[in-house]
């Protein structure tokens, strides 16, 4: 059709802002608000979001009032107020990280610039690059290893005994799967978490192909148990193919041995993966918690997280495979439509489609460099630091209160301890922990999650947290005794009727 024809359409896209003036005083409006959230995060503990703003998250066919100020509107009044929780200080409850400002500044470009980062030839790929060469040099890995963002270390871990299976059954299991492959089989300590599970389920391995290693008396994996499950396994004509180390466990924050277990991959010929989620990056604290993780840059592969202990905004986490090779065996496959070029856009090498399952992809890696460029490691060194001692802080206290159990030592981030209550039965006792937790979190007092310990439901703080100061602490525990009392029926200073 000739171009002036009278059907030409030449209006701008009903999907743009028809008037940018008026976007611009909505998105800075927004982003004042964004920013007055941030800036008062300990203001803001979780609270349910009320059952009228959560109706009208229905999405029906009318466009929002008044376009951009309408969205901006809804935006700062129905969704910014009700986060996680996890913003603010007190927040300890499973293993939320907190979320930078520099990351606010990052996410707002990421978003403008809408990169793809499956490959080709633009600087979002290098930054990416960047990122990855970091954390190669943070963990000690060889020049020889690769890595790639992904959404976590559920994701990851994924990734690492993709390459770990390929590693056993070679270049064909890409055609034939597992089909007339011997058993594969993996181990990993008691309490590992359940995205080791996961990926044996989404590999066709199955659950089943997990042998779970007892602890040992300081928590770690029994190596003598690992030795003899490995053997009976091979004896039984199956094939060990991944021993997975835990660099903090979730639950307890515990560490396996990863420099016994490196050396036992390498006398067996087996891969060694680390999940090192949080506890990886205990890497950078100071004495002692530095040597908790020592041996991690001897594994095969390293799952570990920007989300959690590295306080990066969702979602982020990260795998790093040693032998670059074996990872884009795995992984590397270029159809016509993804051809490389020698110059042009589709140049460049690697592609992070070849190290992954996805092919478009985000671009994740500038709210990592944003804040790194930012803070520098020192700034994260002190940060994680901190919180290993306000764990330890936490354990004290613990331990002088009278009403107050430690339920192991605190040896990093991870605090969990119970609540006396001589009167109850067991059962009962586990029900009060429930409680408690419920009503911290209720109240904005303090967000405690819980988990089980020798049977038992314990309180359960991880502390990856760069906001906490050492009277968060203090208030946190003060608020557990008192909520404890309060459900009991003693005396309280707080009521939480
Ligand atoms: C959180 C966690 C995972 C899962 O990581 P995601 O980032 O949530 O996918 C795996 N292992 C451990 C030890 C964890 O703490």
């Amino acid at each position: 059709m000739p171009n002036d024809s009278p059907m030409t359409d030449r209006s701008p896209s009903a999907l743009d802002p028809q008037d940018w003036d008026q976007f611009r005083d909505g998105a800075h409006a927004l982003l004042d608000a964004c920013i007055d959230r941030m800036a008062a995060a300990h203001e803001h503990p979780w609270q349910p979001a009320p059952a009228d703003v959560l109706s009208s998250y229905r999405i029906d066919e009318t466009p929002i009032d008044r376009g951009f100020d309408g969205l901006q509107e809804a935006l700062r009044r129905d969704i910014l107020p009700f986060n996680t929780g996890n913003t603010h200080p007190r927040f300890f409850g499973w293993v939320h990280g907190t979320g930078l400002a520099a990351g606010l500044m990052a996410e707002m470009v990421a978003a403008t610039m809408n990169s793809n980062c499956g490959g080709r030839d633009h600087a979002a790929i290098y930054v990416e690059r960047a990122v990855i060469e970091w954390c190669r040099q943070v963990f000690g890995f060889p020049a020889t290893a690769s890595g790639i963002l992904v959404t976590g270390t559920s994701q990851a871990t994924v990734i690492a005994l993709v390459a770990a299976r390929q590693r056993a059954l070679g270049a064909d299991s890409r055609r034939d799967g597992i089909r007339n492959a011997p058993e594969l089989t993996a181990y990993a300590v008691a309490g590992t978490h359940n995205a080791t599970v996961k990926a044996l389920e989404l590999l066709g391995l199955g659950s089943s192909s997990l042998r779970t290693i007892p602890r040992d008396a300081v928590g770690s994996m029994d190596m003598q148990a690992l030795e003899a499950a490995v053997a009976q396994d091979r004896k039984a004509g199956a094939k060990p193919f991944c021993v997975i180390g835990t660099a903090g466990s979730v639950d307890l924050g515990l560490y396996d041995r990863l420099d016994a277990i490196a050396d036992f991959c390498q006398a067996q010929q087996i891969w060694f993966h680390v999940d090192g989620a949080f506890g990886a990056w205990s890497c950078l604290a100071d004495a002692p918690w530095c040597g908790l993780a020592s041996g991690l840059e001897r594994a095969d592969s390293l799952a570990f997280d920007f989300h959690k202990w590295m306080y990066v905004q969702y979602d982020c986490g990260a795998v790093l495979i040693r032998d670059e090779q074996a990872h884009r065996a795995a992984f590397a496959a270029r159809p016509a439509y993804l051809a490389g070029q020698h110059s042009g856009l589709a140049g460049g090498d690697p592609w992070y489609c070849d190290y992954g399952t996805d092919l478009s992809r985000g671009f994740r890696a500038l709210k990592i460099w944003s804040a790194l460029k930012m803070h520098g490691r020192d700034a994260f060194a002190a940060a994680i630091t901190r919180n290993c001692r306000q764990a330890a802080l936490m354990g004290n206290l613990v331990e002088v209160s009278p009403t107050l159990r430690l339920a192991l030592p605190v040896c990093s981030n991870v605090c969990c301890f119970s609540v006396t209550a001589p009167s109850l039965t067991e059962e009962e006792l586990d029900e009060l922990h429930e409680n408690i937790a419920q009503a911290l979190q209720i109240h904005g007092k303090a967000v405690f999650s819980t988990t089980r310990h020798a049977g038992r439901v314990v309180l359960r703080a991880a502390i990856v947290n760069h906001r906490t100061t050492d009277s968060d602490i203090h208030d946190s525990i003060a608020a557990v005794e008192d909520v404890r009392k309060s459900l009991l029926g003693e005396n309280a200073s707080i009521d939480i009727a």
